[in-house]
This record gives C-alpha cells, sequence and structure tokens, in this order.
C-alpha cells in the first residue's frame, strides 16, 4: 500500500457523543494510539442497535448508567489504518468486521467456553467504554475479521446482530425440519428467522405490531407474520400448527406480553429463548404455563466466537444481510437515526451511519 493512500491519521477527530437523555453532541477529540496487540481502525459503518436506543431514550441498561458523555456504537466494520507493536496476522487497508466484546480471557466464564458471560467485560460503546460513532479508533488485533473481497462494509456491520442470531439458534438447538416462533420483526428478529431458516427450519411464523415491519418480514423471510395488537398471536400459531405449537420459540420484541405470548405458542416439552431487551427491566410469565409445557428456557446474552461463521453464512449467500440496510446517515445527522429509529418512522429497520465507504 502506497503512502499515498494510508495518509497518516490526523491528530483529532469527529465524535459522537451521548450527554444525556436525547442528546447527542459532535465533538472534535483525539485520535487514539494503538499499543502492543491493538490496531487503529478508520470508521466505515456503524449499525445503530436496539441497545444504543435503549441508552439514548432512558440513560441506561439496568444498572449500565450513562453517567458521563459516551460515545456509543458497536455493531461495526472498519479499515485497519496503523497496526501496534507485534500485529502480523493483519495489514494496513484491509476492511474488517469487528466483534465488540473485549473479554479478559482469564476468568472462570472464559476458561469454561462462555466468554460472553465475562464479568470483566470491556464492550464497545456501553459505559464506561466508548464505542465508534467516531472516525478511529482502537481494537485489539483478536477481535478483527478480514471480510472476504466483495464484502461491503455495510454487510460487515450487520454481522454483529447476526451474530447474536446465531447465538440464539445455538441456544434453541434447533433441529433441521422443526417450526419456529419469532415474536419481534426488528433487526435481530429477522435476522434470528433468517438462521433458523439456513439451519432448516421448515416453518417460520413472526409477530410484529408495525405494519411495515410486517411486511418487510413477511418478503424476507417469513411463512406468516401476525400482528399482535390486532389478533391473538399464539392462538394463530397453534391454529398454524394444528394445535401443537411450534418446536422453538423466540422472544426478540422486548415487549411486556410477548415472553408469555411465546410461552403460549411453543409445544410441550418445547424451548423458548428469551432475547428481547424489556424496557422496564422485568420479565413476566405464568409459572403453571411454562411448568407443565416442561419448557426449556433460554437466555440470550450477547454471543461467543460467532464471527468466522457469520461471514462464511453472508459470503455463502445462506443469509442476506443487505435488505435489512434501510437507511443511511452521516455523523452530522446522528441524532436523526436515533430519533427515526426510536419512532420506528418511515418503514425504518436499520439505520447504518456511514462514516468512510
Ligand atoms: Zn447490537
Ligand atoms: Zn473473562
Amino acid at each position: 500500500m502506497s503512502p499515498s493512500s494510508n495518509p497518516h491519521p490526523p491528530e483529532t477527530m469527529s465524535a459522537a457523543l451521548l450527554h444525556g437523555i436525547r442528546d447527542i453532541r459532535l465533538a472534535s477529540v483525539p485520535v487514539p494510539h494503538p499499543g502492543p496487540g491493538e490496531v487503529l481502525l478508520k470508521i466505515a459503518s456503524v449499525g445503530v442497535c436496539g441497545s444504543d436506543v435503549h441508552y439514548y431514550l432512558e440513560g441506561g441498561i439496568g444498572d449500565a448508567i450513562v453517567k458521563e458523555p459516551i460515545i456509543m456504537g458497536h455493531e461495526f466494520s472498519a479499515t485497519i489504518a496503523a497496526l501496534g507493536a507485534g500485529v502480523e496476522h493483519l495489514e494496513v487497508g484491509q476492511l474488517v468486521a469487528v466483534e465488540p466484546a473485549i473479554n479478559c480471557g482469564h476468568c472462570e466464564m472464559c476458561l469454561t467456553g462462555h466468554p460472553n458471560l465475562c464479568p470483566h467485560v470491556r464492550f464497545c460503546g456501553t459505559p464506561p467504554i466508548d464505542g465508534v460513532f467516531t472516525e478511529y479508533a482502537v481494537m485489539i488485533a483478536e477481535n478483527c475479521f478480514p471480510l472476504p473481497a466483495g464484502m461491503s462494509s455495510v454487510a460487515g456491520a450487520l454481522l454483529e446482530p447476526l451474530g447474536v442470531a446465531i447465538h440464539t439458534i445455538d441456544l434453541s438447538h434447533l433441529k433441521v425440519g422443526q417450526t419456529v416462533a419469532v415474536l419481534g420483526a426488528g433487526p435481530v428478529g429477522l435476522l434470528v428467522a433468517a438462521v433458523a431458516r439456513a439451519a432448516g427450519a421448515s416453518a417460520i411464523y413472526m409477530t410484529e405490531p408495525v405494519a411495515e415491519r410486517r411486511a418487510f418480514a413477511r418478503s424476507y423471510i417469513a411463512d406468516e407474520v401476525f400482528d399482535p395488537t390486532e389478533e391473538d398471536v399464539a392462538a394463530k400459531v397453534l391454529a398454524a400448527t394444528q394445535g401443537r405449537g411450534v418446536d422453538v420459540s423466540i422472544e426478540a420484541a422486548g415487549a411486556m406480553d410477548s415472553p408469555e405470548q411465546a410461552a403460549e405458542m411453543v409445544r410441550l416439552g418445547g424451548t423458548l429463548v428469551l432475547c428481547g431487551i424489556p424496557v422496564d427491566d422485568s420479565l413476566t410469565l405464568t409459572a403453571s404455563l411454562i411448568r407443565r409445557k416442561g419448557l426449556t428456557i433460554k437466555m440470550v446474552r450477547r454471543m461467543k466466537h460467532v464471527y468466522p461463521r457469520a461471514i462464511r453464512l453472508v459470503a455463502r449467500g445462506m443469509v442476506d444481510v443487505a435488505p435489512l440496510a434501510s437507511h443511511f446517515f452521516t455523523l452530522d445527522n446522528i441524532q436523526e437515526a436515533f430519533e427515526m429509529v426510536a419512532g420506528y418512522q418511515d418503514g425504518i429497520i436499520k439505520a447504518v451511519v456511514q462514516l468512510a465507504p
């Protein structure tokens, strides 16, 4: 790579800081320097996640509270801008997707194969760690996954929610030919359905209150999509499965009544996977219902080492992530992106902030 196509990074950069509820402001901040084992990334595409919107609207998720101004953003792709000492498997100029969680690697959870539960994790864009709604960021080299030729930076950013979807289907132990319900047709729900299809689901039923999202889900992946504001969605799914219920029911809406609906539409002995983040940080299930059905209940916490599989699913055309990126923004109008996602405006599915190609 010639020096002209790899200019020295500038001293300062533009960053979008969340100061408080519904208050994002641009500021000029220093460009960080990569230490040993780290790389400097020139950020390309960043998806606006539902969890970012929780911070934007509520100022926190559970005990993760925004106390100081923070840069959000964790679903991203980037170009390698500089290598720290000792980094050998990456090259300046490479387009990479980036796993946003830095685990300690030494604790009981890391050592027993559950790095997603590491209590020492540093996660991009989660207080107090800054994320990537900014021009440059430093990341450990192991978290950077080079994208195959032809894969776009936008697809690279969508690998993060796709990773959550892969982890969700892993937890469900879905078997080929089984039936699935996915409650909520936001980006994660849609990708969960897409991975379920790739994994061999024979029927996929979805529920979604927003009309544009129901239409999108029908054309994108679902066999049938029901409206929880107009229909008894559990009765609809039970009718569609001759009263048996689905093998796997996945809650990806984060709504108050969707966990219970998910439990009602799953079969005896089936699996219920809870993936959504409820707004009021509580969850209601009728004890007799889930006990008499003998359900297996799984909670989704981020993901494990799934980026290589996510890249292969997209590269092979088994999951099409591109249609989900429905609206594009820049750092200058990032607040508009958050308002549109928060208000489900204009049929928005995934807002992507593009900083570079
Ligand atoms: Zn996310
Ligand atoms: Zn750990």
